[in-house]
C-alpha cells in the first residue's frame, strides 16, 4: 500500500470542535511515523474558532516537535465573492493557507454556480495554498471548472479522508466526483493533497477510508503532492520566495 507520512490537514482545540493540544497531536504523528503535518484551525468566522490572534501568535509553536515538522497553517472559511476571513495582512503569518466553504460561517452563497464562483475566486489569491474537501455533498461545485482554475493558479486539491468517516453524523464525501478529481488531476495537472482533517489526534494520517483513491487504476502518486516530505518543503520554500518577490513589486 501506499504509504503517506505527512499530513496537510488537521485541527486543534483551538478550533472549538477538535480535542486534541499541538503537543498531543505532534506526539501523534510521531507514534504513527508521520514527518510533517500542518495545523490547520479554523478560520475565525465558524462558530467556536479562533480570533485573529491566534493566528498572529502561531509562530511561537516550534518548528519541529518531536522530530515532526510542525507546519502554521490555517482552514480559512471562502466567504462571498472568495472572500476569507482572514485579511491578507493575517494570512501573512502563516506558512500554508487551506481554504473551504462551511457551514455557519455567514457566506451566503445559494447554489452550485455561487458555490463554483466563490472558491475560482478565492483560488485567485496568490496566497491561497490548498482547497479542502472541494467534494462535499453540502457545497457542490463545478470540479472541472475548479480543476481549471486550481492548474492555472497552481492551487492543490484536497481528498479528504474524514469525509469518508463512517463513524461521523454525515458523511460528506461523493466517491464518483473524488475519482472525477483523479482524472481531472491527470488532465489539468493541477497537484492533489492527502490528508486527514483529523479532530483527534489518532486520526491523523487516518487515510483507510480512501482507498479507494489508492487502489483506483487513475491513482498516480506524481499527482501526490503529499506523497514525500521534500515535496512539501520544496513547496513550502518555493512559495515563500514567490510571495517574497510579490511583495517587492506592490
Ligand atoms: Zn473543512
Ligand atoms: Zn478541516
Amino acid at each position: 500500500m501506499f504509504k503517506i507520512n505527512t499530513d496537510l490537514h488537521t485541527h486543534t482545540v483551538a478550533s472549538g470542535h477538535a480535542y486534541s493540544t499541538v503537543d498531543e497531536m505532534a506526539r501523534g504523528a510521531f507514534n504513527k511515523g508521520m514527518k510533517l503535518i500542518a495545523i490547520t484551525d479554523h478560520g475565525p468566522k465558524l462558530p467556536g474558532g479562533p480570533n485573529v490572534y491566534h493566528f498572529g501568535n502561531l509562530a511561537i509553536v516550534p518548528d519541529e516537535l518531536y522530530g515532526v515538522r510542525i507546519v502554521k497553517g490555517v482552514e480559512a472559511n471562502i466567504l462571498k465573492n472568495g472572500n476569507l476571513d482572514l485579511t491578507d495582512e493575517e494570512l501573512g503569518y502563516l506558512e500554508f493557507v487551506a481554504a473551504g466553504i462551511h457551514r455557519l460561517t455567514g457566506h451566503n452563497l445559494n447554489n452550485k454556480a455561487e458555490y463554483t464562483k466563490a472558491t475560482i475566486e478565492a483560488m485567485k489569491n496568490p496566497q491561497l495554498d490548498m482547497i479542502t474537501h472541494p467534494v462535499q455533498r453540502e457545497y457542490p461545485v463545478d470540479l472541472e471548472k475548479v480543476a481549471e482554475a486550481a492548474a492555472e493558479n497552481n492551487v492543490i486539491l484536497e481528498l479528504n479522508a474524514s469525509s469518508y468517516n463512517p463513524n461521523k453524523y454525515k458523511t460528506r464525501g461523493i466517491k464518483s466526483e473524488s475519482l472525477k478529481l483523479l482524472k481531472l488531476a491527470q488532465k489539468y495537472g493541477f497537484k492533489i493533497a492527502i490528508n486527514s482533517d483529523a479532530h483527534f489526534y489518532d486520526k491523523i494520517g487516518e487515510y483507510s477510508t480512501l482507498n479507494f483513491i489508492f487502489e483506483s487504476e487513475y491513482f498516480d502518486s506524481e499527482l501526490i503532492i503529499n506523497s514525500t516530505v521534500e515535496n512539501i518543503t520544496n513547496y513550502l520554500d518555493e512559495r515563500q520566495r514567490r510571495l517574497n518577490k510579490l511583495k517587492k513589486t506592490v
